[in-house]
């Protein structure tokens, strides 16, 4: 009986414990080791904070997927993986053993802006909302889609927040819409500012200014976990771990990667939850070819992804490939998805 270890409980691996509860996995006893028995998902976070969604309405219970999925959950944190004893080291010390590992535990935010510790980065979400509280001033640096939509939410939610953008991020049309939202909601906006340091106060510095707030939130890019840039797989410039369309390490083939801790080799793509679903749908399938020593299947590139992106009140944002479109019913598209993808983890 082979051992499958699943590390975190991304959008990828929840994709495959929902398959497992229909079809179980003959022949591999299957354990998901992730920090967090309820995790919040990333695309009702904002929704979260703007007040549409209470807490256990944006959270999967992993743990209760997993047992009805015929895995076993073990709740931990992985800090150390040694792919020569295939063996994967827990935060309270025990280790767990894998004849194949599959890495879905995400990424964390850039922190190398000079006194980042002064910050709350936006990973771990569930640290996050545990430690936000109800700040009046809130600066937000970082404005990717994720950073121009919690800025929203928080100004939905009514606090005065700036948000700092270094460069830009988002595809024109799709950036103009969103510049236009932000400043529609009363966002205080700065393009071109990047935060140069953040003091005590939280103070955040860009160049020779200087503004206080009572918050600095950090939605700055996605870097990798350090435990995994360690681990001694072949990885991208940025630690992600590099793997075949197979979704396999490109340097240890027992190794399989999916979601924002990879980097497809051939074909790299931006790091979103949509992605890692459809990552969730290779994996699915090459988990069970494994079990049964057969071919595995390759992952086939998918040239754009939707992207919803709510806008504080029950308006977004959506764009697929070139195409725009912004409205209240975007968002009621939006919840719809969203809701949709919840209610197929509790069934
Ligand atoms: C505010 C916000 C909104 C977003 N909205 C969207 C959206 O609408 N659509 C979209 O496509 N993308 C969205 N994203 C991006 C998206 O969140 C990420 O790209 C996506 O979550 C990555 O998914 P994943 O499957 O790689 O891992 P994640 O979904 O991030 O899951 C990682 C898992 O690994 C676990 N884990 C972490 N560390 C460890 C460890 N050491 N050991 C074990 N387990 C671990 C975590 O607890 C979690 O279970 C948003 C991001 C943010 C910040």
């Amino acid at each position: 009986m082979k051992r499958i270890l699943l590390v975190g409980a991304g959008h990828a691996h929840l994709v495959v414990l929902r398959a497992l509860k229909r079809t179980p996995l003959y022949g591999a006893r299957v354990s998901v080791v992730s920090p967090y028995p309820k995790q919040i998902y990333s695309g009702m976070l904002p929704g979260l904070i703007a007040g549409h969604y209470t807490l256990d309405e944006v959270q999967v219970d992993v743990a209760a997927l997993a047992e009805r999925a015929y895995a076993d959950f073990v709740q931990g944190r992985v800090v150390a993986l040694d792919p020569e004893r295939r063996r994967a080291r827990l935060d309270a010390g025990g280790e767990l053993a894998y004849d194949y590992v599959s890495l879905n535990a995400g990424s964390l935010v850039d922190v190398s802006t000079p006194g980042s510790e002064q910050a709350l980065p936006i990973k771990p979400f569930e640290n996050f909302v545990r430690e936000l509280r109800s700040p009046r001033r809130i600066a937000l640096a970082g404005a990717g889609a994720a950073g121009a939509e919690m800025a929203m939410a928080l100004r939905h939610a009514g606090a005065q927040v700036t948000l700092y953008s270094d460069k830009p991020t988002l595809p024109p049309a799709l950036a103009r819409r969103v510049v236009s939202a932000l400043r529609r909601r009363g966002v205080d906006f700065r393009p071109g500012m990047a935060v140069s340091e953040i003091d005590p106060g939280p103070v955040v510095l860009t160049g020779s200014a200087r503004q206080e707030f009572d918050r600095v939130i950090l939605t700055t890019g996605a870097r990798a976990l350090p435990w995994l840039a360690r681990a001694g797989l072949a990885a991208d410039e940025r630690g992600f771990v590099l793997v075949h369309r197979t979704l396999q390490s490109v340097s240890h083939p027992e190794i399989l990667a999916a979601g924002d801790c990879a980097t497809l080799r051939d074909a790299p793509h931006p790091k979103s939850g949509v992605y890692s679903v459809r990552h969730g749908e290779v994996l699915e399938r090459n988990l069970r070819l494994l079990a049964q020593a057969q071919p595995l299947v390759e992952y086939q590139p998918q040239p754009r992804a939707l992207l919803l992106l709510s806008c504080g009140g029950r308006y977004a944002i959506a764009q697929w490939g070139g195409w725009t479109a912004e409205g209240r019913w975007v968002w009621w598209w939006k919840n719809r998805i969203d809701r949709g993808w919840m209610r197929s983890f509790s069934r």
